[in-house]
């Protein structure tokens, strides 16, 4: 079998060495979290270039940053066929300044001096280097639209403050996972934080000893009868912060412990922290202290079900390219999480990055390149399932 048979004509346009030489220019332009504005110039640029109309929100005003959302909307040759979005974020977890790629045996990295960035450059410039290959090719395919979010590494705040008003459509994708191309994650947890602040009274080991109340050691209890860890197949919970104390000398009157839970089961979400707060509380009455306590939701979850089109959708993109689709669940939050809640249908894809947040981060070319062609993939099959028979 040739290479033209097994693909389509709009995959097979797909430019291999175009799509990596605009991840590596992409990588290279610097934009931490907040600090974006870099980045969505590029992509002012390239989105104009290939027939986009854009606008920004401003959901950056409220943390400070530098650029709002990018929601950009394209056109399909069909105007009848549903729009299908696209998302990722803009931001990197660190800088990308000084970045020296380098390519080893088919797999990217940095010189080792700074992360990669291809959480999600590689998503980004699949998604651009797909339009392009389904412009050239000509084929028939319906409306995209790209919902490009900034401040997501610290924890989702652009997609949070996001002006969902903006967005058309109703129903897509984001490439933004460690399992190589094919992943579908189908399933996110719900997660909420609790703060405990435990009192109990300052005192100097010298001077007033007899009215000090350790604030450590009434939380050292409250933490000693608390269910921690894997709960049960679907909740995690963890302490993450302890804060407290003044001097050495000093008896400390209170201490703040902080952490959260993730489950896929929002009542079993909410039964956990039930349980965190009660052991808190038990230790401080016994003890004679006192504990405020603060719940401060995070995400909520989503679950697609199997038969979703959005899950049969991309099965199928998946056999067209030669790639092997397999359907799972993540503890972990995204992005997908707040879109999923605001509306937007989603479910989140694997791109195959690996060791993010590292400096010893990479991509294979290969799930580069199957990013961009199931990026293809899916607004051709997309069109296919909707069109008028
Ligand atoms: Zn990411």
């Amino acid at each position: 079998m040739t290479k033209n048979q097994l693909y389509s004509t709009a995959v097979e346009r797909l430019n291999e060495e175009r799509l990596l030489s605009l991840f590596l220019e992409l990588a290279k332009i610097n934009g931490p979290s907040t600090k974006e504005q870099p980045v969505a110039d590029y992509l002012v640029n390239v989105l104009t270039e290939l027939g986009f109309t854009f606008e920004f929100d401003e959901a950056h005003k409220n943390f400070n940053g530098e650029v709002g959302n990018l929601i950009a909307w394209r056109e399909g040759t069909d105007s009848s066929i549903p729009p299908l979005f696209f998302s990722t974020h803009m931001d990197t977890v660190l800088p990308t300044e000084g970045l020296q790629p380098v390519i080893k045996d088919g797999v990217i990295y940095s010189d080792g001096t700074t992360i990669l960035g291809a959480d999600d450059r590689a998503a980004l410039a699949a998604y651009l280097e797909a339009v392009r290959a389904i412009i050239e090719s000509e084929v028939p395919h319906g409306p995209v639209e790209l919902v490009l979010t900034v401040n997501e590494q610290p924890g989702l705040v652009g997609a949070t403050y996001m002006d969902y008003s903006k967005a058309k459509s109703k129903v897509g994708y984001i490439f933004d996972s460690s399992g190589d191309v094919g992943q579908i994650i189908l399933k996110g947890p719900f997660s909420s934080r609790i703060w405990m602040e435990v009192e109990g009274n300052a005192a100097h080991i010298a001077l007033n000893a007899e009215e000090g109340n350790s604030a450590f050691l009434i939380a050292a209890e409250g933490l000693l009868n608390m269910n921690l860890g894997t709960i049960d197949k679907e909740t995690l919970a963890n302490i993450g912060i302890i804060e407290g104390g003044e001097l050495t000398s000093i008896i400390p009157g209170s201490v703040t412990v902080a952490g959260e839970v993730r489950s896929f089961s929002k009542e079993k979400m909410e039964k956990q922290l039930k349980h965190m707060e009660e052991a808190m509380q038990k230790a401080a009455e016994r003890k004679g202290g006192k504990v405020n306590v603060r719940i401060e939701k995070k995400y909520s979850g989503f679950d697609i079900p199997k038969d979703h089109i959005l899950t049969k959708t991309v099965e199928s993109a998946a056999h067209n390219i030669n790639v092997k689709p397999f359907l799972t669940e993540t503890l972990g939050g995204a992005d997908t999480n707040v879109l999923n809640e605001n509306g937007l249908t989603c479910l989140t894809l694997g791109n195959g990055f690996q060791n993010i947040h590292s400096f010893r981060e990479c991509i294979s070319v290969e799930n580069l390149i199957n990013t961009g062609r199931l990026t293809v993939g899916l607004i051709e099959q997309w069109y296919e399932n909707h069109k008028q028979a």
